[in-house]
């Protein structure tokens, strides 16, 4: 074949090809079959694949293949994209159709309904006939370029239909993407079998589809796009109808959502509303309202626009979908603090395509007030990206002889068991049990994080696996990590050096002072804050078991704290009356946690110009002691042995510092070497 020759049949393979998606996404039905298409795009591959110096850039082939971005380019938008009024009601939309007729002074009918997607609103730019530019709406003024990412989407077409080249070449188009709700549950289904996050709801997805960086992501998620607008470049008018140019989109192959309609008077204007308010759950998206604009683009001028708004055009909202389904069983989430929050287990049922079987019930209050018993008939909303919630028992529930009121739990649940306790206003009920199972792996993330006894390398996903894998099932746990190494050893990418590290980390957050220590038992209430104003008062972890053994006392205590107030002082007692939580204190008193905070002030100059470095741990004095006790005697620590290294200090289970110092001939010594190097201050240990 000759070269033009090739190129010409490149040129016919692309026409064939975007008349076929044009047929297939537009007209929603195909002359040839998906073999015959296939075919055709396996022909255009290879001959592409064999003279890459043919591709064009619109060639069907050629809609995913642009690398990666780190970020979106601005993209200025030649005519605002403005943002919709809303009406909630035939009241408000009747004030709407008052005030608009009376700018204009004439009829503003007919007007052009047509259903509002739930999606990201785009804006699809043509010129010569390809598509150059797309971009999101941004803050109406300015969006985002994500041209590489609407090239993925099929329907769009890269070049508008060879038949209308020569009418309409250049002009911009926008329109909303969306995520179609079957296409968007086979996804979530997929992600959940890869282990992957599921996504909350179908408009958060397109949006988050759109704004991938990579466009080979975006490719991966089967979104969709409807167009409600053309505008002609530089602000030439295509047409003086709305309706006509969303009849032009159509034509030139850009896909519009079908049921838009021209409305003549208010009756229909109704009568339409009502009808897609009900209907809209059979659609494939979703749609929260109707756009209604004034046909007329001379009166859609003569009426312009009030800020960010037009004048000309609104959205009536429909009311958030309420559904009703069967409440199987009112159940408890164990937080962290111990509070049990209900939640209630539900038939599944759709709203607003996105499968719910869950709501929440907020507190013990909610389900009283609302008398919700296990097995009602209940009506459930859910008011945009709000987890749903229990509107109240149906008008249509019928309750059997045996149904009785919910009645609440005792206990925590399995396989904890301990008593519950209601707090003082009776709203929520506590589980105070520490090593409470169900709440552990949460109070486990707790204790280890920042404020609290802060072990790095004990992180929440750490914790978790911990949890799991039953490797910690108590808090004291933590401090007995030392006689596991096997088991430690056995999860995915921890080493030798890892654990030695962690366990080192474990070690020096003994020495954290009691306040982190209290912080971290999860005491209801008892923050950073309360915690340090309670340990000036009891100083240490020994001084507040001592105090336990007379709960009244300790009452008095602590409400004598100011700061302290008598709820917080309540739930420290609940805490303290638990056995197992006393227990937890005697072995922290046997690890040596929870002491007060030392302060050395002794202080000389003997160790002047000496440069310390400390390996190992130790028995009677704290790290961070032996560190303060060196400073403030005149010395230096650092944490790596080096020539300028005067001495190493030993102590049990030294790490590669030892060696390091052997090799530089540093001097070693231990703490009672230390000690004689600063006789004034041997009385202290
Ligand atoms: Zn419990």
């Amino acid at each position: 074949m000759q070269h033009s020759e090739i190129k010409n049949r490149i040129a016919i393979l692309i026409e064939e090809i975007e008349l076929a998606n044009k047929e297939y996404y537009i007209e929603e039905n195909s002359s040839i079959s998906d073999f015959e298409y296939d075919k055709k795009f396996t022909k255009l591959l290879e001959l592409e694949s064999k003279f890459p110096n043919l591709i064009v850039p619109n060639s069907p082939t050629q809609r995913v293949g642009n690398s990666p971005s780190s970020q979106f380019k601005q993209v200025l938008h030649e005519s605002p994209m403005l943002s919709l009024s809303n009406v909630f009601s035939f009241e408000e939309l009747e004030e709407w159709i008052k005030r608009t007729t009376k700018i204009i002074s004439k009829d503003i009918f007919p007007l052009i309904c047509e259903l509002k997607i739930d999606g990201l609103a785009v804006s699809v730019k043509y010129e010569n006939g390809s598509l150059i530019e797309a971009s999101t709406r941004g803050n109406g003024s300015i969006g985002e370029d994500i041209t590489n990412n609407i090239r993925t989407i099929n329907s769009i077409p890269l070049r508008i239909n060879s038949i209308n080249k020569n009418k309409y070449d250049n002009f911009e188009a926008r329109g909303e993407v969306y995520f179609p709700i079957s296409k968007f549950i086979s996804f979530n289904k997929e992600r959940l079998n890869q282990g992957l996050n599921i996504y909350s709801n179908p408009r958060n997805s397109s949006s988050g589809s759109v704004r991938q960086l990579d466009p080979k992501e975006t490719a991966k998620r089967p979104i969709n796009i409807f167009f409600y607008s053309l505008l002609g470049s530089e602000g030439k008018e295509i047409t003086n109808s709305h309706l006509k140019s969303l009849e032009i989109l159509r034509e030139i192959g850009l896909r519009t959502e079908k049921n838009f309609k021209k409305i003549n008077n208010l009756e229909e204007l109704k009568n339409y509303i009502n009808y897609w308010s009900n209907s809209r759950k059979n659609l494939d998206y979703g749609t929260d309202g109707i756009v209604i604009k004034v046909d007329s683009l001379n009166l859609q001028k003569t009426l312009g626009n009030t800020g960010r708004t037009p004048r000309w055009a609104t959205a009536f909202k429909f009311p958030p979908e309420v559904v009703e389904t069967k409440l199987n069983k009112i159940n408890f989430n164990v937080g962290r603090t111990g509070v049990l929050t209900p939640w209630a287990d539900l038939q599944p049922v759709f709203i607003d395509g996105v499968k719910i079987s869950k709501a929440t019930l907020h507190n013990k209050d909610e389900i009283q007030r609302k008398d919700l018993r296990e097995n009602d008939l209940v009506e459930i909303q859910r008011a945009g990206e709000v987890i749903p919630q229990i509107l109240g028992v149906s008008k249509n529930n019928i309750r059997n002889i045996n149904s009785k009121e919910f009645s609440f739990p005792r206990n925590c649940p399995d396989p904890c068991n301990s008593n519950l306790f209601s707090d003082p206003n009776e709203v929520s009920i506590i589980c105070v049990n520490s090593s409470c199972p169900n709440k552990f792996e949460r109070l486990l993330q707790y204790f280890t994080s920042k404020n609290c006894m802060d072990i790095e390398g004990l992180g929440k996903k750490i914790c978790s696996i911990l949890f799991k894998k039953n490797i910690i099932a108590s808090l004291s746990e933590i401090y007995k990590l030392n006689e596991k190494k096997d088991e430690l050893l056995s999860i995915e990418g921890f080493g030798e050096l890892r654990i030695n590290n962690l366990l080192l980390n474990i070690e020096n957050s003994k020495n954290k002072p009691f306040s982190c220590l209290l912080t971290a038992f999860g005491i209801d209430g008892v923050g950073v804050e309360i915690a340090e104003l309670i340990t000036k008062k009891i100083t240490n972890l020994k001084n507040f078991e001592e105090k336990t053994q007379t709960p009244e006392e300790l009452k008095e205590i602590l409400i004598g704290i100011d700061g302290v107030g008598p709820i917080v002082a309540g739930n420290i007692i609940k805490w303290v009356n638990q056995k197992g939580n006393i227990k937890l204190i005697n072995c922290f008193l046997e690890l040596k946690i929870g002491s007060e905070i030392k302060k050395i002030v002794h202080s000389t100059t003997n160790l002047e110009n000496k440069t310390f470095v400390i390996t190992g741990t130790f028995e009677i004095l704290k790290r961070n002691d032996i560190e303060d006790l060196i400073k403030n005697n005149g010395g230096k620590v650092v944490n790596k042995v080096s020539k300028n290294t005067d001495y190493l200090i030993l102590g049990n289970n030294p790490g590669s510092k030892l060696l390091d110092a052997q090799n530089n001939n540093i001097k070693i010594m231990n703490i009672d070497d230390l000690k004689i190097l600063i006789p004034e201050i041997e009385s202290k240990f």
